[in-house]
C-alpha cells in the first residue's frame, strides 16, 4: 500500500464532486478522456487572465511570458517521458502525431514491395494513416495478430517482421483490452532488423512511468487530454535524426527561418513541425498536468490503479454471464465486457441513469472487435482518482441494471 492519501488526491478534481441524474458520479471512462485537477484548470485560467499573448512573435512582456510558459511546458512534458525537449513536437494529439510520421517519414520513403506491420489491437488512429500511406506508395499492410487473451502473439510478430518490413506501428497499451505490450522487447526486435517503430502511447503515459530512451522506439505519440491535460494537446517524440531528416508536414508561420518567392528555409526541429499558432493555453495546462502527475509519481499511479483493477476484476468474476474481452496477464485498468442477453449500449445507457459513466461501442478499434466476433463492448476504464467505493457502486448499479433488462 502506498503512503499517498488518495481521498485527498481525488479532492483535486472538482468535477468528481458532481452528481449525474441525482446520483454521485462514478466516472469510469478515463480511457476516453481523463478529468482535470484544479491546478490544470487554474493554469489555463491564469494564462488567459494574466498573460495571454502569441508565442515566439512578440518582444513585449506578455509575449515573452507566454513563450517562456509554453517552452517550459515542452520541457516538463519531455521530462515526463525521459526525452530531450528538442525532440518533442507539440501537436493536437496522437492522431495528429501519427499522421505527421505517416506523411513526413513514411510517404517519401515507402515504395511498392515495402510492408507496414500494424497490430490487430490498434486504435483507428494507428491504422488508417498507414492505410492512406500504403495506398499512396504501393506499400502493403500486414497485421500482427493476437492470442485469444488479447496479448500480442510475439512468435507470430517475430515471423512477420521480415526483410520487406519498413515500419512497425504498435500500441503501448490497448484502449479496449488494457493489454500492456512489451514495447521494449518489440522495439528491440524491430531495431535489430532496421525497422522503424512507432509506438502509440495514448493509454500508457497517463498510467505508468514511460521512458522513451529505455523503450528504444523511433517515434512515440501521446495525447494530452488523457494525461489530465486540456483537449487538443499532445506530443510526438522522435529521435532527433528522424526529425532532422523529415520534411515539414504543414507549412505556415513559425515553422520557417526565411521565406521568399525563390524558396523558403525551414526552422529547426521541433519548430519545423509546428506551423501556425499553437494551443498555447492548452499546452500550459498540459505542462501543469505533467507536473501534477510527476509530483504524484507515475509509479504510485500505476500501483494504485493495479490495486483498483484487482478489486474490480474480483467483483466482476462473481457476475454470471459476464464475458471479459481482454485477459492478458499484463493489463492496465481498462475492462471491456459483455453481458449475456444485454446490448452494450443499453447497459451503458442504464448505467448512466445510475450515475455511472462507461463507454459502449467499438472504441475506434473495428478490426479488434471483429477478432472477438462482437459488435460492441461496454468499457469501464479506471484512473488513480477512482475509489474502491466507486467499484462497489458500479457493482450495485450493474445488478440493478441487469434486473431491469430482465
Ligand atoms: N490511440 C489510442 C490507443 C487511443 O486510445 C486514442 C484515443 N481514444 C487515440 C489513439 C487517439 O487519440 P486522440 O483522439 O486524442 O488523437
Amino acid at each position: 500500500m502506498s503512503a499517498i492519501d488518495w481521498a485527498k488526491v481525488r479532492d483535486d478534481f472538482p468535477l468528481l464532486r458532481r452528481q449525474v441524474h441525482g446520483k454521485p458520479l462514478v466516472y469510469f471512462d478515463n480511457a476516453n478522456t481523463a478529468q482535470k485537477p484544479a491546478v490544470v484548470i487554474d493554469a489555463v485560467d491564469d494564462f488567459y487572465r494574466r498573460y495571454n499573448a502569441n508565442v515566439s512573435r512578440a518582444v513585449h512582456a506578455l509575449g515573452s511570458e507566454a513563450t517562456d510558459a509554453y517552452e517550459a511546458a515542452r520541457s516538463t512534458l519531455a521530462r515526463l517521458i525521459n526525452a530531450r525537449s528538442n525532440e518533442l513536437v507539440l501537436c493536437s494529439g496522437t492522431t495528429f502525431a501519427i499522421n505527421l510520421v505517416a506523411y513526413s517519414w513514411a510517404l517519401p520513403r515507402l515504395a511498392p514491395g515495402d510492408v507496414i506491420v500494424v497490430s490487430r489491437m490498434e486504435h483507428h488512429a494507428n491504422i488508417v494513416p498507414w492505410q492512406l500511406i500504403a495506398e499512396r506508395t504501393g506499400a502493403q499492410i500486414r497485421v500482427a495478430e493476437l492470442l485469444p487473451d488479447g496479448s500480442l502473439d510475439l512468435d507470430a510478430l517475430d515471423k512477420a517482421l521480415d526483410g520487406a518490413v519498413k515500419l512497425l506501428a504498435i500500441a503501448h497499451v490497448s484502449n479496449v483490452l488494457g493489454t500492456i505490450n512489451p514495447v521494449r522487447e518489440i522495439c528491440r526486435m524491430a531495431r535489430k532488423r532496421g525497422i522503424i517503430s512507432v509506438v502509440d502511447g495514448s493509454q500508457a503515459v497517463p498510467h505508468m512511468p514511460v521512458d522513451v530512451a529505455a523503450i528504444g522506439c523511433d517515434f512515440y505519440a501521446f495525447t494530452g487530454h488523457k494525461v489530465c491535460g486540456p483537449t487538443g494537446t499532445g506530443a510526438l517524440w522522435a529521435r532527433r535524426e528522424h526529425l532532422q531528416a523529415m520534411p515539414p508536414f504543414l507549412g505556415g508561420g513559425e515553422m520557417i527561418k526565411e521565406v521568399s518567392f525563390e524558396g523558403t528555409t525551414f526552422n529547426d526541429a521541433p519548430y519545423k513541425f509546428e506551423a501556425g499558432t499553437p494551443n498555447i493555453a492548452g499546452f500550459i495546462g498540459l505542462g501543469a498536468a505533467a507536473d501534477y502527475l510527476t509530483t504524484l509519481g507515475l509509479d504510485q499511479v500505476q500501483a494504485r490503479e493495479a490495486e483498483l483493477l484487482a478489486h474490480f476484476s474480483e467483483e466482476l468474476s462473481k457476475v454470471d454471464g459476464l464475458r471479459l474481452i481482454g485477459t492478458a496477464p499484463d493489463k492496465a485498468a481498462v475492462v471491456s465486457f459483455l453481458i449475456d442477453g444485454a446490448h452494450a449500449h443499453d447497459l451503458a445507457t442504464l448505467l448512466d441513469l445510475e450515475g455511472v459513466a462507461v463507454r459502449s461501442g467499438q472504441h475506434c478499434a473495428h478490426p479488434l472487435l471483429q477478432f472477438y466476433g462482437v459488435a460492441a463492448t461496454c468499457r469501464a476504464s479506471l484512473a488513480f482518482y477512482n475509489t474502491h467505493e466507486e467499484i462497489e457502486a458500479f457493482m450495485a448499479a450493474l445488478t440493478k441494471v441487469r434486473r431491469l433488462l430482465g
